[in-house]
């Protein structure tokens, strides 16, 4: 009997909007082919966004077209130039040195464009080999999906693809190619590369495409470039909220790995918070703790400020421009914040001492270094009022994560008394509680493990990872093992910027 058809392949058609603007943005050029390519893994949630039939997913001419080798039909591949500031510093010119942007394409459910991450040099590689290896590759996969199953706006990522090419790191490993998805890959150095350069048209191109193509609403304003930064300045705010609330540390916050849609981009020594330390630096190449967790805030505002300079001229001065970043998103990061601690607090409705209780609950965090997680998950299940006499039996899930038990105890007397100012039904409060509390987090063991399986020839552990943190707040008993504190040979682990 023969194997089943394959149908013929019906993509949605592509509408390559980045390509239409003028050829100083990109360069036009192919991926580099791989040997071999397999998939590793693939996002069904991602593949229905984009509409792709599920036959294709497991066809020979998938891992061909996401490995870089063939040409997914009707795209026009390229990289596009930006700068940026690395660490701080003026960095000068990146760019797409080892991305390619196949095209987008626009369904009912919004503009998507396609981008393979790890296909090859491009005339901004500066010197580097263009490629990604299967390690990094995979924690990109893996967290654009957590992020995005975590309610915390990201790029998406649709799969993995895996090839015998070796790739020189600290050590050799394997070639990989992530394709990620996002409605745009707009930088804040995109705009500071223009700005640098004093060309004032290209700026003003740049700021007309993305307005055009995605913040449409801004052109009603009396200045729309204003508007389109106040935007990209609330939506900054937003996204870092997100990130703290999970316990999410970016690790390279450098204006190149900005997003000018707000979205989390460029996933690479991130980490998400165990043992509560706010001064955390996740990434091993951060000597100087830049982009610690409690930095966070400040380096966004300090990334939109170089932003903002970059656009003066369009927003009509420098000091305009920065007042655009002060008038919002201060107010949009501490709203959101606020907001999402009141959620994982369990807090009903917002009473003036919240910001104090707050403050006062990191402070405590700080001092005792629960584990984040697994700290405001079993908080969720604990009852408002319990008789003084049960505490240490119905608070151990939480007291068990603490040295010194009566601060704890100390601390869910705070907790209980603020409830208390603000009643809610106990089933009500924790069903809202566990639904802003996530059980499962993209933690570094267990990305770990399943790279460590991957390198040794077998994919299934990254799907399986995969299929628990698409649904980080659901119970899903088969994952137990995945909510755990990590294992004590995970102490030692380290990532950095060596991808
Ligand atoms: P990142 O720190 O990963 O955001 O990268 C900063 C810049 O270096 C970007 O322009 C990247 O495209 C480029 N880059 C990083 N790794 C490579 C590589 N292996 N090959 C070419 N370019 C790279
Ligand atoms: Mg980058």
């Amino acid at each position: 009997m023969n194997a089943p058809e394959i149908p013929p392949l019906e993509l949605p058609a592509f509408d390559n909007s980045f390509a239409a603007l003028p050829a100083a943005f990109y360069t036009r050029l192919e991926p580099l082919p791989l040997p071999n390519p397999q998939l590793v893994a693939v996002s069904r949630d991602v593949a229905d966004l984009l509409g792709l039939p599920p036959e294709f997913l497991n066809s020979p001419q998938f891992a061909e077209i996401f490995a870089g080798n063939r040409r997914l039909p009707g795209s026009a591949p390229l990289a596009a130039v930006y700068s940026g500031h690395q660490f701080g510093v003026w960095a000068g010119q990146l760019g797409d040195g080892r991305a390619h942007l196949l095209g987008g394409l626009r369904n009912e459910l919004g503009h998507w464009e396609i981008q393979l991450k790890g296909a090859g040099r491009t005339p901004y590689s500066r010197g580097a080999d263009g490629r990604a290896v299967l390690r990094s590759s995979i924690r990109e996969f893996l967290c654009s999906e957590a992020m995005a199953g975590l309610g915390v706006p990201t790029t998406r990522a649709l799969c993995v693809i895996g090839a015998d090419q070796p790739v020189y790191r600290e050590e050799v490993e394997t070639a990989a190619v992530v394709t990620r998805v996002a409605p745009g890959f707009v930088r804040f150095g995109s705009f500071e590369h223009w700005a640098s350069r004093d060309r004032g048209d290209e700026l003003h191109q740049l700021a007309d495409y993305v307005i055009d193509t995605f913040r449409p609403e801004c052109r009603a304003a009396a200045n729309p470039y204003d508007a389109l930064l106040r935007d990209v300045s609330r939506r900054t705010g937003e996204l870092i909220a997100h990130w703290m609330a999970v316990g999410f540390m970016h690790g390279v916050m450098n204006t190149d790995n900005m997003s000018i849609l707000g979205l989390t981009l460029d996933y690479g020594p991130f980490g998400f918070m165990e043992a509560f330390d706010a001064g955390h630096i996740c990434n091993h190449s951060d000597h100087r703790g830049r982009y610690t967790y409690r930095n966070q805030p400040h380096v966004a505002q300090w990334n939109l400020y170089c932003l903002a300079d970059a656009l003066h001229s369009l927003v009509g001065g420098a000091l305009p421009a920065r007042q655009a970043v002060d008038d919002t998103y201060g107010e949009a990061f501490e709203t959101t914040f606020e907001r999402l601690l009141r959620a994982k607090l369990g807090l009903r409705a917002g009473l003036p001492d919240d910001e104090a209780f707050i403050g006062e609950t990191f402070a405590f965090l700080q001092q005792h270094r629960p584990d984040f997680t697994l700290f405001f998950r079993r908080l969720s299940r604990l009852p408002a009022t319990v008789e003084a006499a049960d505490t240490a039996r119905t608070d151990a899930p939480l007291r068990n994560l603490f040295v010194d038990r009566a601060a704890c105890d100390a601390w869910l007397q705070r907790w209980r008394a603020r409830l208390a100012q603000t009643p809610w039904a106990d089933a009500e409060r924790q069903a809202a509680m566990l639904a802003a509390n996530p059980k499962y987090v993209l933690r570094n063991w267990l990305a770990e493990v399943a790279i460590r399986q991957a390198r040794a020839g077998d994919f299934s552990e990254v799907q399986r990872l995969l299929s628990c943190l698409r649904q980080p707040y659901a119970e899903q008993p088969e994952f137990e093992d995945y909510a755990a504190l990590p294992p004590d040979w995970a102490s030692g682990l380290e990532v950095s910027c060596s991808s």
